[in-house]
């Protein structure tokens, strides 16, 4: 039969498999994991990999948890899956209580999903600074290089026109700056910007490291423009960079953070942190979801997040994290294959000569699991329990892979 399948892009077009009743909006790999154990998947032919992708950055405690599993059971045996938000529930209210100790935040929303949890902080930026600014204060400003979701707003301030172009129109009001301060200084307008959204660290768009001097002269512009700054750390966040939130590097207070992926530790949930002069012009029915914040994905939370704030395990993703990317420097080096390294705690890219997908597909064949950021970085997003001992195997395949 004719495939009537718009070309992929390279690094996705072999070992994708056929499979002719899930739409095809994924090209997968040809193996079929059935197992997890640690740091470490099972396919179905008794393969075993080694995970430098935590299912792209989901999976903070690796597979097979012990303290996961008994926080969902106990939260299924209560019969609470779900009972909406029209009642008040305790595991979300602990876990809300728990964000708002550990962070700036006064409030929080609970989304579904990343690209959800942005969306909502476009609504509740244009709330506030309608409310305190008035009507005029709109646009969202984005950087070049981000990503911040697959729905209409977010694909308008996600900086892939691969990905927006075959969906226009997307949201209207919604923009993308250069990453430097002169252009933001252009881009950022009093009268009419409401928020700038970023992420601490970049993921998707390369692994990108904002410099903390950068994010402060940023903070400072917003105050003074009177703009609301959303920190996205859907990705970045959580203990990810060896701090239980990103922009803790830079020491930079925002108005709002949105996370998700660890979160609920797989179980599909986002939250939006909500600073207190925010969260004061929101009002009942301004946004909702069914699902967000239930009993059973809540409780799950509550257990990641008492696992991802543990200072031993943060210091030990800074610690780690220095050595792992101390050795990529080095292997990427003596391989004569990379141009460049870059990342922080237990997030990488490394800027590769051949399509990065080719060496992702090698390391298939070897045993070693990873992502790509664009088409020519190799992106490591290991799970936070992986031990020095562990990064090490896995930097021995990379250096075989590359
Ligand atoms: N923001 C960032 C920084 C992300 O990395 C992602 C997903 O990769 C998203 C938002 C979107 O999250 P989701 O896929 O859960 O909608």
């Amino acid at each position: 039969m004719a495939s009537l399948a718009i070309p992929l892009p390279v690094e996705q077009q072999s070992g994708a498999l056929p499979l002719p009743s899930i739409l095809g909006t994924y090209a997968r790999a040809p193996m079929e994991l059935v197992r997890g154990e640690g740091v470490e998947l099972e396919d179905a032919h008794g393969r075993r990999y080694l995970d430098f992708t935590s299912g792209i950055g989901v999976n903070a405690l690796g597979y097979g948890d012990p303290g996961f599993r008994a926080a969902v059971v106990a939260a299924l045996d209560t019969g609470l899956v779900h009972v909406s938000n029209l009642f008040r529930t305790r595991p979300g209210e602990e876990l809300a209580d728990l964000l708002v100790a550990n962070s700036f935040a006064s409030s929080v929303f609970f989304s579904n999903s990343g690209a959800e949890a942005n969306e909502g902080a476009f609504k509740f930026a244009r709330r506030w600074a309608r409310t305190v600014h008035g009507p005029d204060k709109t646009e969202i400003v984005a950087l070049r290089g981000s990503f911040h979701g697959r729905l209409f707003a977010t694909l308008a301030a996600t900086d892939r026109p691969q990905y927006r172009t075959p969906f226009k129109p997307v949201a209207p009001g919604v923009s993308i700056s250069e990453r430097d301060l002169e252009s933001l200084a252009r881009a950022l307008h009093s009268d009419t910007t409401a928020a700038l959204i970023l992420e601490p660290l970049q993921g998707e768009g390369g692994v990108r490291v904002l410099d903390s001097g950068f994010l402060r002269e940023l903070r400072a512009l917003t105050i003074e423009r009177g703009i609301a700054l959303i920190l996205d750390e859907v990705q970045c966040g959580l203990g990810r960079t060896g701090r239980l939130f990103a922009h803790e590097h830079s020491g930079i207070i925002p108005d709002m953070v949105t996370l998700a992926k660890p979160l609920a530790g797989g179980l599909p949930m986002g939250a939006i942190l909500v600073a207190e002069h925010v969260a004061q012009t929101i009002k009942p029915g301004d946004h909702a979801t069914t699902f967000g914040g239930g009993p059973l994905v809540a409780s799950a939370a509550r257990y990641v997040l008492s696992r991802v704030s543990d200072p031993a395990l943060l210091a030990s993703v800074r610690a780690n994290g220095e050595w792992l990317g101390t050795r990529l420097c080095e292997i990427a080096h003596a391989s004569g294959r990379a141009r460049g390294v870059r990342g922080q705690g237990y997030m990488w890219g490394v800027d590769v000569v051949e399509p990065a997908g080719a060496i992702v597909r090698r390391g298939w064949d070897a045993g070693i699991l990873m992502l790509t950021a664009g088409e020519h970085t190799l992106r490591l997003l290991p799970p936070l329990i992986m031990t020095r001992e562990q990064l090490g195997k896995g930097l021995e395949l990379i250096e075989q892979v590359l």
